[in-house]
């Protein structure tokens, strides 16, 4: 790799998925010296997928964590267009809103509780972000009237963004004005010397390294702090031709989501799968999604499959992400686990960790469940070290 070695990088970056290009997107435009390594290439993780839906916890039991998912939810337009303007790139967002079907009166009433309180927590005399129930029949011309037998909710903070666009514009950000390095993975960084290990054999200096390879972090965890925080979930998704959909609200039905975007596509994306052998689509998981999601949305029959797609997505055993400096470490710093939301979430990870890692305050506080302490200790599935 070819990278002037005798001055260190401030930070290294292990990974090109969401989190990695979002906080060395973040740490440039803090002017520090950045270079992502990226094990194979951008996106071959589970941010290479096709689904990007942008999607608000309940408004109901609020806590900090969802907080700082609204609160990321609210800037993330305003970090995306930044980001377009920058690079010239389009990262096919747009605010769709979106449509859960209320299936049962238990349904119908836990979700009027959740209208009321959305008032309080979502604000929309001032963010203009509603969270109302409809009546049975509301929308039918895209979720099928069957299918909610007692109504619907329609919320309009729901977002999507194009995965692979959005990434593409990050690394061609991170290229202009850092360096990334693909066919680079990490095996290892002394902190003393501040040396970077590579699996090719290189080394690079950094004085800061940042974990971000998704689910295979845990294994490097591990190996730095003897514990294993977390494991991979195998999910799959497809792109429908969805010519004349391109403005309607995404809908979250049967444990599926169905994305409808900007280029005339529909993506589906299903549950995950905990025990998996690799990350290759399955066809009948394929024809599966497709007959369920068609069910509830007629529109959708008979459409063309254009493209299947199966990721491993980071799932930490405590749920959470993982963000910050790992135990016993000084300049060794990891974030990981975003589950089912880094791509939401993950300017404002960036900008938390960078600020750790600068000693300055962040734009809006990490979650107390997002930080090392929260996912170290209590939760170790294996004693025997490395
Ligand atoms: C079917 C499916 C649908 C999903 N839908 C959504 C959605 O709609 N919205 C949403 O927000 N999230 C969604 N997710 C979850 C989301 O994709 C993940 O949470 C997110 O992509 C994780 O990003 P990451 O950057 O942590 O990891 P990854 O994207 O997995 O990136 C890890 C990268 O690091 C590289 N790497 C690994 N090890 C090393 C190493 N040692 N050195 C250097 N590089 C390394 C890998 O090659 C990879 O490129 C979905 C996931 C799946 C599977």
């Amino acid at each position: 790799m070819s990278t002037p070695s005798d001055t260190p990088f401030d930070i290294a970056v292990a990974g090109a998925g969401i989190f990695g290009l979002s906080i060395a997107h973040r740490a440039i435009k803090q002017g520090l010296r950045t270079l992502v390594l990226e094990a194979a290439h951008v996106g071959a993780g589970s941010s290479g997928g096709l689904l990007g839906a942008l999607m608000p916890h309940m408004p109901a039991r609020w806590n900090p964590k969802k907080e700082f998912q609204f609160q990321a939810l609210l800037c993330l337009q305003d970090h995306i267009r930044q980001l377009e303007a920058d690079t010239g790139l389009s990262c096919g967002y747009a605010r769709c809103g979106r449509i859960l079907p209320l299936t049962t009166q238990d349904k119908l009433d836990h979700h009027l509780e959740r209208a009321e309180e959305s008032k309080l927590r979502w604000q929309p005399d001032k963010t203009g972000f509603t969270y109302e129930v409809e009546p049975a029949g509301s929308r039918s011309d895209w979720l099928d009237a069957a299918a909610a037998p007692y109504g619907i909710v329609y919320e309009t903070l729901a977002a999507r963004t194009s995965p692979r666009e959005y990434l593409a514009a990050l690394a061609a950000f991170v290229r202009r004005h850092g360096c990334l390095a693909e066919t680079a993975g990490v095996t290892g960084f002394d902190e003393a010397s501040g040396t970077v290990f590579l699996a090719n054999g290189e080394t690079i200096k950094a004085k800061t390294l940042v974990l971000a390879g998704g689910f295979s972090t845990f294994d490097l965890i591990r190996r730095f702090t003897g514990e294993r925080i977390g494991r991979g979930e195998k999910g799959q998704a497809l792109l429908l031709d969805g010519k004349g959909l391109e403005d309607r609200p995404a809908i979250y039905c049967d444990g599926l989501y169905v994305v409808p975007h900007g280029n005339g596509t529909v993506a589906i994306g299903s549950t995950s799968d905990r025990d998996f052998e690799d990350a290759t689509p399955s066809p009948a998981r394929t024809a599966e999604l497709v007959e369920r999601a068609s069910r509830f949305c007629p529109q959708l029959h008979g459409r063309e499959i254009l493209s299947e797609w199966a990721g491993i997505r980071p799932r930490c055993n405590k749920r959470d992400p993982l963000v910050g400096c790992l135990p016993g470490q000084r300049s060794l710093y990891a974030a990981t686990g975003g589950y089912k939301i880094s791509f939401g979430i993950a300017h404002l990870v960036a900008d938390c960790l960078v600020s750790e890692i600068e000693g300055v305050d962040a734009r809006q506080k990490l979650p107390q469940t997002f930080v090392p302490e929260h996912h170290f200790g209590l939760n170790r599935l294996d004693s025997d070290g490395f």
